[in-house]
């Protein structure tokens, strides 16, 4: 049997799971604030390893089609050129969804001639594609969660990064835009946009959510992304994808009978409910953690006791959240708990 590339323990398939189809059409959306442009990446050290990220797990992340537009070649010379320009010491490790079998291809037909890059087919489970997971599962290192890389001399570029330090750094383009992925059961349709930096969510969510009620609004995704209630937040490079929910919190009991009378808010159940020990989220999570005890140490207003159980390898991937059928919020949780007050 193969031996699958996993960095750590499970993962989970949020593509297979959650498959996201995308209207074909991109939207080019204008700044209504001040122009941002993208700030090439400074290494303070000589940079002795890169890793190129063509492994997306979520489906709100960009896919890798948006960049290399099915012409792996091109996008390939380009790291090339990349490589030539600013790492010339480094080894290239390109990380590509396995999935994705002509990229994987052209990948290694390419890196087949080259001794400086290799190709690496990872299976595309979440979060497989963290930084500190790919160090581990390409290098054999292990990072702290949060520890910079730099001073290793690593670095990791997404495909959308690579391909702004080629056109702005190599071709003297000014790159001052960038593609988002805009997804989620609140919009009227999933979409790739293309856009300038520092444009307003609320200018690029103008007329694409849905009519309906209430909606809840996450900068890079729900799992380890933020919630947004401020609709002037500007997009700056670091904003891979912008994820709409509408709002459920109406759950309805034999709706064929008086509706309207057996109707509660999961909101009211929520606060209510407990950890049923059900064991989802230690199974889940892919560092070996038990989110659970750190839940019960919080709600007993004991958050150093939740530090004695290896709380700092938590690599906030909130995939604990996500599965926990009680819906607590765990890694909102185990962020308190990781950035105590004084005398907790
Ligand atoms: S967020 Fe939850 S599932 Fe993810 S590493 Fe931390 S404890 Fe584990
Ligand atoms: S998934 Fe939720 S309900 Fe299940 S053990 Fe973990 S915290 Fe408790």
């Amino acid at each position: 049997m193969r031996k699958e590339t996993i960095g750590f323990k499970g993962g989970f398939h949020l593509l297979d799971a959650y498959p996201v189809s995308f209207c074909n059409i991109i939207d080019e959306i204008s700044s209504d604030g001040a122009l941002e442009t993208f700030q090439l990446p400074v290494p303070a050290k000589k940079v002795e390893q890169v890793i190129v990220n063509l492994c997306p797990t979520e489906p709100w992340a960009l896919p890798n089609w948006v960049i290399l537009k099915h012409k792996t070649a091109a996008f390939l010379a380009m790291v090339k050129e990349m490589q030539t320009r600013y790492f010339p010491d480094a080894r290239f490790s390109l990380a590509i969804n396995e999935k994705e079998e002509r990229v994987v291809e052209d990948a290694k037909l390419f890196a087949g001639s080259e001794d400086w890059i290799r190709a690496v087919p990872l299976a595309a489970k979440y979060p497989q594609d963290d930084p500190i997971v790919l160090i581990k599962v390409l290098l054999g290192m292990d990072v702290t969660f949060g520890q910079d890389t730099m001073p290793l001399g690593i670095v990791t570029l997404d495909a959308q990064t690579v391909s702004a330090i080629y056109e702005q750094g190599i071709r003297g383009k000014n790159v001052n835009s960038r593609y988002l992925v805009l997804s989620g059961t609140g919009l009227r349709e999933n979409e790739i946009i293309h856009v300038e930096l520092g444009t307003s969510v609320k200018k690029i969510l103008k007329n694409k959510v849905r009519d309906a009620d209430a909606f809840r609004v996450f900068i890079n995704g729900p799992l380890r992304g933020k919630e947004i209630t401020d609709f002037s937040y500007t997009i700056d490079w670091s904003v891979n994808n912008i994820v709409v929910l509408e709002e459920k919190n109406r759950k309805v009991l034999f709706p064929m009978f008086k509706a309207d009378e057996l109707a509660f808010t999961t909101n009211m159940l929520g606060e209510s409910r407990r950890c049923v020990y059900c064991n989802f989220c230690d199974d889940i999570c892919p560092v070996g953690l038990e989110p659970a005890l750190y839940y019960h140490h919080y709600v007993r207003g004991e958050k150093h006791k939740a530090r004695l159980y290896h709380l700092g390898k938590c690599i906030e991937c909130g995939l604990c959240s996500f599965i926990c059928p009680s819906k607590l919020e765990l890694l909102k949780i185990i962020l308190e708990c990781k950035a105590p007050g004084k005398n907790e």
